[in-house]
């Protein structure tokens, strides 16, 4: 008889999505198992040694909002800092920061040892099985472990090979090894699996290469943090460099194409759109003369340099000839080689916006293997994943995240929703509403829910509410005081291309103009109080853009109206009159919950809608069809 351990939440994985998960589950108490191969890869950052880029800057802010811990651990481990887009609207600026990988590791795992209810153990998990009302997980030394919930974080290890040219090895990210059982017993299970692949450059080593030819990328003087909880964030500690592939780099790529599992079809697996290895940009986009790249330190422990836009999965005789002919990187060493990983991930359409497989409660998907790809795509699911698994053990409402609150809310629609046919990676355009998800807007759009959660705690909570009143208070005397013109007011309106004024005029009449700034304000703005310049940027994106974001409120009240249209769970749609065909099939494979997200599967039209809309309100008394709850 096999050795048991009782949990209430088991977590199987320890990369950024299983941290989340695991730290929120045991934050709302729930007894909590984290499970990895290799505890030395907790947190591993199996790709470029940076959090953060557009889009997924919001994610960051939004994981900190709802009181998760990525954003806090990259101040802490943070060794460069930029805030990216800032020549283009606040919608799209993005920080991004390049971090110290090993450190990360450390502090991340660190918090795990150290978090009450939360057990972090090395151990590969072999078997699932469903039992009475409880999960049993059996791990390759035969101990059982039995959970109410079970979190499915295991991102690129199922199935893992690693491909380098003409050579294939069963592995996970950086020679940990894979996890070969898992993926059996969950198609045993009834899980679809879908086969993904991505790929990472060479690390190289920093004193092989010539900085002289290479152009130097400085990190921001001002700033700005992830985490409202840091409040000394310090000092950019690395510099980061800049090179371009050329003519000589073409040419040793489509030399060796055939060597590349990639065009030998030698990978089956799908691999990320967005995210293309340096061989898919070169047979992609023919005609562009030279792709850019960026050399980053992968630490401050160690003289390991990533070589950013540079995956590849050529052979590593390839590669050295091909990094070579960059400038800057004549004489190179590579330290680890470039390489592929073909992995398998659950088909995410299977779960619902909570995360929870429809066909198998009580398991819960995270992270890579719901098909996304990057570190914070991964860690916003996990936090979605652990909350909503600790809410089901504590019977409370399921926290679900629609379009409008955010760009988790999003990215988990989109998965579930649409399915993923490659690596979803989050990017600003994937949201029609992106001038209310900005990043500065963050905890006014989540620290409440994170707060009525349990993950937000008083300290917290009485920062953001002084905060929040500060606000308030400044957008009430915006629209209270009047500027006097003057000569000196406006020669700055002049000087800034606007007109000037001949009598009084509110305060907030002049920053809607869009080349007046609260800077160019200060000296005339005499009872402006002396309040954080965060809160300033605030309330003046919030006057500047004020037509614009209500307008894409108005759309989100009426998306959410029809999220209220509930439909019932086991719903027969073949039986509604009026349904086409392919409409019937994609609703029957994915039932939505609702008329919202019926309306966002591909092959559903406006019709098909309309008629939805009409059976419903024919089926049940208009006024039930948006509130009643037995349809759950
Ligand atoms: C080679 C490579 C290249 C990448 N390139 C990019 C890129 O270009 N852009 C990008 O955005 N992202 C990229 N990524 C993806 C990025 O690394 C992942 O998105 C991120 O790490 C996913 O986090 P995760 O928590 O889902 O999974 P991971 O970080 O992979 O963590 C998985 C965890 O599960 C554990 N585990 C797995 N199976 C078991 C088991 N059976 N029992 C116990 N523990 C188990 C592992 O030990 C590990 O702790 C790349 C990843 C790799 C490997």
């Amino acid at each position: 008889m096999s050795y048991v351990e009782n949990y209430e939440v088991v977590v199987i994985g320890a990369g950024h999505a299983g941290i989340e998960a695991g730290l929120a589950s045991a934050r709302l108490g729930c007894k909590t198992a984290v499970f990895a191969i290799n505890l030395d890869s907790v947190g591993n950052c199996p790709c470029n040694p940076s959090i953060g880029g557009t889009a997924k800057g919001h994610l960051v802010c939004e994981i900190d909002a709802l009181g998760g811990e990525m954003g806090r651990t990259t101040d802490e481990c943070f060794l460069q800092s930029r805030m990216l887009n800032l020549g283009k609207g606040p919608a799209v600026h993005s920080l991004r920061a390049q971090i110290d990988r090993n450190r990360y590791k450390e502090t991340m795992k660190r918090k795990l040892e150290r978090q009450e209810n939360l057990f972090l153990k090395q151990a590969e998990i072999v078997d699932i099985l469903r039992g009475n009302d409880e999960w049993i997980l059996t791990s390759r030394n035969n101990i059982r472990y039995k959970a109410k919930a079970v979190v499915m974080a295991t991102g690129t290890f199922l199935e893992g090979v690693v491909h380098i040219g003409e050579t294939s090895y069963n592995s996970g990210p950086d020679g940990v090894f894979p996890a070969t059982l898992l993926g059996e017993s969950l198609k045993r299970l009834g899980v679809k699996i879908k086969r993904f692949k991505t790929g990472t450059p060479a690390r190289v080593l920093k004193s092989s290469i010539n900085f002289e030819n290479l152009e130097p990328q400085y990190g921001d003087e001002k700033i700005v943090p992830f985490s409202k909880d840091t409040k000394n964030i310090g000092e950019n500690k690395i510099v980061c460099y800049i090179s371009w592939t050329n003519d000589k780099t073409k040419e040793v790529i489509l030399n060796n194409l055939h060597r590349s599992p990639m065009y030998s079809g030698k990978i089956e697996g799908v691999g990320p759109r967005y995210c293309p290895s340096i061989e898919d940009k070169i047979v992609r986009f023919p005609d562009k003369k030279r792709h850019q790249m960026f050399i980053e330190p992968c630490g401050l422990g160690t003289d390991e340099m990533y070589l950013q836009g540079m995956s590849t999965s050529l052979p590593e005789d390839v590669q050295i000839q091909m990094y070579r002919t960059i400038p800057g990187l004549e004489n190179v060493k590579i330290m680890r080689p470039a390489y592929a990983i073909e992995y398998d991930i659950g088909d995410p359409e299977q779960m619902y916006s909570t995360l929870e497989y429809k066909e198998f409660p009580g398991l819960f998907g995270a992270g890579q293997f719901n098909g996304s790809s990057g570190y914070e795509e991964a860690a916003a699911q996990g936090l979605v994943a652990g909350i909503n698994a600790a809410l089901k053990i504590k019977k409370e409402e399921p926290l679900i995240l629609d379009r409008g609150t955010s760009y988790i809310g999003t990215l988990i629609d989109d998965l579930v929703i649409k399915g993923a046919n490659d690596p979803y990676r989050m990017m600003t355009s994937r949201s029609e509403y992106r001038l209310v998800l900005r990043q500065d807007n963050a905890d006014e759009r989540l620290t409440p829910i994170g707060r009525k959660i349990g993950l937000i705690g008083d300290k917290r909570w009485e920062e953001f509410s002084e905060v929040q009143r500060l606000k308030e208070e400044e957008i009430k005397r915006v629209n209270t005081v009047v500027i006097a013109p003057s000569k000196e007011l406006n020669d700055v309106l002049v000087s800034r291309e606007t007109s000037p004024i001949e009598s009084g005029v509110k305060l907030v009449d002049l920053l809607k103009r869009p080349q007046i700034s609260y800077k160019d304000l200060k000296e005339f703005d005499t009872t402006r109080p002396e309040i954080p310049s965060e809160i300033l940027e605030k309330v003046q994106v919030e006057i500047k853009y004020e037509g614009y974001i209500n307008r894409q409120n108005r759309q989100i009240s009426e998306m959410r109206r029809l999220e209220k249209k509930i439909l019932p769970k086991d719903l027969d749609f073949s039986e509604i009159k009026g349904l086409r065909l392919e409409a019937i099939e994609k609703l029957s494979k994915l039932k939505p919950n609702n008329i919202g997200q019926a309306s966002r599967i591909s092959g559903v039209s406006p019709a098909d809608i309309s008629v939805l809309i009409i059976w419903l309100s024919t089926k049940f008394n208009k006024n039930e069809v948006n509130s009643d709850e037995n349809f759950i």
